[in-house]
């Protein structure tokens, strides 16, 4: 099924214990349809880059069958760019800079071969630019996913509240559903912000996992411990993409097959946090995504031990 995906590509400059790097790639919309090409060809990419942004990262983008008609190139402008500095935990960062450059006037163009889409992907960006990608597409899709950060919920949380009233998913991260419900707990917190708009909320927990939410449901998928955590720059939006490619190649939108798509989309994460920026997603062999899942499936499954 057709997916299209909107968000930033950009510039990051990353601080982790174990190392920093000069600007390399991100951006939500590189992360996201870097996962979701393992599932879904092509991914249709609606972004915006200056003159600054690399040809080689265009064609990796394009060589991973993103369809990039949908990215605009401005001649005159810089790429986005962020900086962020990881806590020693890992499981927490400042951000340190946010340039937007070009995605400060961005208006996003929708171009015909993309207004077949099923599934849609609002990565992290600006939310009235991700209302506007709605607006935008003739046709309502299939499934709406998105997904946003605290910057937002900072700058623009009016905008923010009426782009959730389109979506049917939301995922965001443990700190930003306690910020957005201003509730702790994160049930009572997943019940507020889901009467703001999504019918479903995923809650991701960084190294602990992830939860979603559906009316008074609720899943919980483990967090796999990895021997080596680099950087998790990008790994939510890497889950994100996961999550909805899985989605829009299976085209099943059930509570259930939101479970699986949720380790599909923790799988691919693992990936992304082993080393800097988004070079664990480029060309990962289908034999080590498919181990990955099965180790999922391992953590977490016990029986009752008891015949029934
Ligand atoms: P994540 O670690 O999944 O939260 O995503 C990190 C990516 O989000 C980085 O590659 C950044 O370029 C991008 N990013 C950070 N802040 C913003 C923002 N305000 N708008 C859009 N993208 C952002």
């Amino acid at each position: 099924m057709s997916l299209v995906v909107v968000g930033s590509m950009a510039f990051d400059a990353i601080e982790t214990p174990f190392g920093k790097t000069d600007k390399i790639l991100g951006g939500a919309a590189t992360y996201i349809s870097l996962a979701s090409s393992y599932f879904v060809e092509p991914v249709k990419a609606i972004s915006v880059v200056g003159n600054d942004f690399e040809q080689r990262d265009i064609a990796m983008l394009e060589d991973h069958g993103v369809d990039m008609e949908g990215v605009q190139v401005k001649k005159d402008e810089k790429s986005f760019f962020w900086s962020g500095r990881y806590h020693n935990d890992m499981n927490s960062r400042d951000t340190l800079v946010t340039e937007l450059n070009v995605l400060g006037t961005f208006d996003p163009i929708v171009p015909d071969s993309y207004q077949d889409c099923s599934y849609l992907m609002l990565g992290n960006l600006s939310p009235d630019v991700q209302r506007l990608v709605v607006e935008r597409l003739k046709n309502r899709p299939k499934l709406v996913v998105m997904d946003t950060m605290n910057f937002w919920m900072d700058v623009a949380l009016d905008s923010l509240h009426d782009t959730l009233k389109l979506i049917d998913v939301l995922v965001i991260n443990d700190e930003e559903a306690r910020q957005l419900s201003g509730e702790y707990s994160l049930k009572k917190a997943a019940q507020k912000i889901m009467a703001m708009g999504p019918k479903y909320l995923v809650i991701k927990k960084g190294e602990h996992g992830a939860l979603l939410f559906h009316q008074h449901e609720v899943f919980s998928a483990p967090g796999l411990p990895l021997e080596e955590v680099f950087d998790p720059t990008g790994a939510g939006d890497t889950f994100a993409g996961g999550f909805i490619g899985y989605l829009a190649l299976t085209d099943d939108i059930s509570f259930n097959n939101m479970k699986r798509a949720i380790i599909f989309g923790s799988a691919l994460a693992s990936f992304c946090v082993e080393k800097f920026g988004p070079e664990k997603l480029i060309n990962l062999p289908q034999e080590e995504v498919d181990a990955r899942i099965q180790q999922f499936v391992a953590l977490s499954h016990f029986d009752l031990g008891v015949e029934a």
